[in-house]
C-alpha cells in the first residue's frame, strides 16, 4: 500500500500569530497583509508538495519494472493523483482568497457578515464563513447527504 500519499497541508503550522494593537480596527491594512503573507507561505508549501509528489511518482515508475508490482503501482499513482488534485484545488482557493484580500473583501462571514475572527482565520485562512454559519452548513450537508 502507498504510504507516501499524504494529505495536502490543510493549514499553516509555522507562523507568528497576529497581535492586534490597541485600538486597531479588524482587518486593518496591516492585518490584511499578515493574512496575505500567510496564504502566500501556505501556497508555497503546497507547491513544494506538488513537486515532491511528482518526483516521487517518477522515481516509482522506474522502480516498478516487475509486472506483478504494477497493480500496486497503479493504486499508488491514483492515490497520489488524488492528492495532487486536492493540492491544486487548495492552491486555487488560496489564489481566490488572496484576490479577496486585494479587494479588501476578507475576514467577514459571507453568510451573515460578522467578523470571522483572527484566530479562526489563522487556523483556516480560506474560511469564508463564521464558525456558526459553518457549523450550520455542515449540519445541513449531513441532513441532505450532499
Ligand atoms: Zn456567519
Amino acid at each position: 500500500m502507498a504510504n507516501t500519499a499524504a494529505q495536502p497541508r490543510e493549514r499553516i503550522t509555522n507562523f507568528t500569530p497576529y497581535e492586534m494593537k490597541k485600538g486597531e480596527e479588524y482587518m486593518s491594512a496591516e492585518m490584511l497583509e499578515h493574512f496575505k503573507q500567510l496564504l502566500l507561505q501556505w501556497k508555497q508549501e503546497l507547491m513544494e508538495e506538488v513537486d515532491r509528489t511528482m518526483h516521487h511518482m517518477q522515481e516509482d515508475a522506474a522502480n516498478y519494472a516487475d509486472p506483478s508490482d504494477r497493480a500496486t503501482q497503479e493504486e499508488e499513482f491514483s492515490l497520489e493523483l488524488r492528492t495532487r488534485d486536492r493540492e491544486r484545488k487548495l492552491i486555487k482557493k488560496i489564489d481566490q482568497t488572496i484576490d479577496r484580500i486585494d479587494k479588501d473583501d476578507y475576514g467577514f462571514c459571507d453568510q451573515c457578515g460578522v467578523e470571522i475572527g483572527i484566530r479562526r482565520l489563522e487556523a483556516r485562512p480560506t474560511a469564508t464563513l463564521c464558525i456558526d454559519c459553518k457549523t450550520l452548513a455542515e449540519i445541513r450537508e449531513r441532513q441532505t447527504g450532499i
